[in-house]
C-alpha cells in the first residue's frame, strides 16, 4: 500500500496516519518525496479496512493498493512516465537523451577532446569512469579524485552534463561533488549499501542491470534507492550473460518495452557493454530508438587502439557522428510511439 499525502499536510496530519496504519497492524516503511510526504506501508493486515480509514483522513490524498513487491518504482503507484531534469536536460522526456564517453577517463587531453567531439555530434551528457570495476586487479583502476575533477573541467568547457560511477556507499558524498548522475555498475546492481546511501545522495541514479540479474531483480534494487529518498532512477539495460560467446553479452531489448509496462522510471540502453563490438554499437543504438528506449550510453575515445579499458567496443569521434546521423530516421519512429505512450499514462492517472 502506498499512501500519498496532500501537498501541504501538516506534520500531525501525517503523524496521525503512520499511527492509524500501526494500529491495522503494518509498519511504515518510507516516506519520501521533496515536495509531498508518501508513506509506504508494508506488512499483513485488513487491506481493505485500512485503505478505507485512510483515505478518510485529513490531509491524506490518495491510498492505493500495490500488487507489486516493487511498490515506488511501479507502474501502478505512477502511470506517468518519469522525467528526469538536469542542467536543462530530461531525461524521460520528449527528447532521446544520449550520453557519451570514454570507458575510463585517462588524461586531461583524451577527456576534453571526446567531449567536445560527442557534443559537437549531439550529445548531451558525458560518461567516463574515474573508478573502475575491472575483472583483474592488475588492471587500470581509474584516476580516482583526479578523474572526477577532470570530467568537472570537461563539463565546465562543453556544458555536458556528467555521468560517472560510484563503486562503494563510502564514496556516494565525494563522487556526488562532481557527478550530476551517479551511475551504478551491473557488479554492484545488488550492492545494497550502495544503493540505501544513494537514497540519500540528491542526485539522479543511473542503475545498471547485473549481467545475471533478472529484471524485477533490476526493479527491486531501483526500489531500494527510491525507498530510501531518491525517486530519480534511470535503469539502463547493458545486456545480460548466456550461453552465447560471440557477444560480451546478450543484449536484452525486450526488457526495455517489458519494463515501461511494470515500472514509469527512464530506461536507457548501453550498446557497448551489451556486444562488446564497435560495428554492433550503431545497429543497436537504432534498434533501441524504435523500440521506445530513454536514450543511450555509448563508449566512445578518440583512438580506441590506444584506450586504457573497452577500446574493442569504443567508437572513434567520427563514429559516433555517423552513429548520430544514422539515428535520425528511428527518432522519427521514435517521436511516434513515444505520443500514445504518454497519452496513455495521462489517461491512467485522470481515472
Ligand atoms: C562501464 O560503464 O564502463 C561499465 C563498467 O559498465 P557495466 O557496469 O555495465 O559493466
Ligand atoms: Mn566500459
Amino acid at each position: 500500500m502506498i499512501i500519498s499525502m496532500r501537498l501541504h499536510a501538516t506534520a500531525d496530519e501525517i503523524d496521525q496516519v503512520c499511527e492509524r496504519i500501526k494500529e491495522f497492524g503494518y509498519k511504515v516503511h518510507s516516506i519520501v518525496g521533496e515536495e509531498r510526504v508518501v508513506i509506504g506501508v508494508v506488512g499483513v493486515g485488513d487491506v481493505t479496512a485500512c485503505l478505507e480509514s485512510i483515505q478518510a483522513m485529513p490531509g491524506v490524498e490518495s491510498a492505493v493498493r500495490i500488487s507489486a513487491p516493487y511498490k515506488f518504482v511501479s507502474k501502478e503507484f505512477k502511470p506517468n512516465h518519469t522525467r528526469i531534469r538536469l542542467n536543462g536536460i530530461e531525461i524521460g522526456g520528449d527528447d532521446f537523451c544520449v550520453m557519451a564517453g570514454p570507458c575510463s577517463v585517462e588524461n586531461e587531453k583524451q577527456i576534453m577532446e571526446t567531449a567536445e567531439g560527442v557534443a559537437a555530434a549531439g550529445a548531451k551528457i558525458l560518461r567516463g569512469g574515474a573508478y573502475k570495476p575491472r575483472t583483474s586487479p592488475y588492471d587500470f583502476q581509474g584516476l580516482g579524485v583526479e578523474g572526477l575533477k577532470l570530467l568537472a573541467k570537461a563539463r565546465e568547457a562543453t556544458g555536458l552534463a556528467v555521468v560517472t560511477e560510484v563503486m562503494s556507499d563510502g564514496e556516494v558524498g565525494l563522487v556526488a561533488e562532481y557527478a550530476d548522475i551517479m551511475q551504478v555498475g551491473a557488479r554492484n546492481m545488488q550492492n545494497f549499501a550502495l544503493l540505501k546511501a544513494l537514497g540519500g545522495c540528491g542526485r539522479p541514479v543511473l542503475l545498471k542491470r547485473g549481467m545475471s540479474s533478472t529484471i524485477k531483480e533490476l526493479l527491486m534494487s531501483a526500489e531500494y534507492i527510491t525507498a530510501h529518498g531518491n525517486a530519480n532512477v534511470i535503469l539502463c539495460e547493458r545486456g545480460i550473460r548466456t550461453f552465447e560467446t560471440a557477444t560480451r553479452n546478450t543484449c536484452d531489448l525486450a526488457a526495455v518495452p517489458l519494463l515501461n509496462e511494470l515500472t514509469h522510471l527512464p530506461v536507457i540502453v548501453d550498446p557497448s557493454h551489451a556486444t562488446g563490438k564497435r560495428s554492433l554499437v550503431p545497429p543497436l543504438s537504432r534498434a533501441a530508438a524504435a523500440i521506445g528506449a530513454d536514450g543511450l550510453i555509448v563508449e566512445v575515445h578518440p583512438r580506441p587502439e590506444r584506450a586504457m579499458s573497452d577500446g574493442a567496443q569504443s567508437l572513434t569521434l567520427e563514429g559516433f557522428r555517423e552513429m548520430m546521423e544514422q539515428l535520425r530516421p528511428c527518432l522519427d519512429l521514435w517521436r511516434q510511439f513515444r505520443a500514445p505512450m504518454n497519452v496513455v499514462a495521462v489517461r491512467q492517472s485522470i481515472k
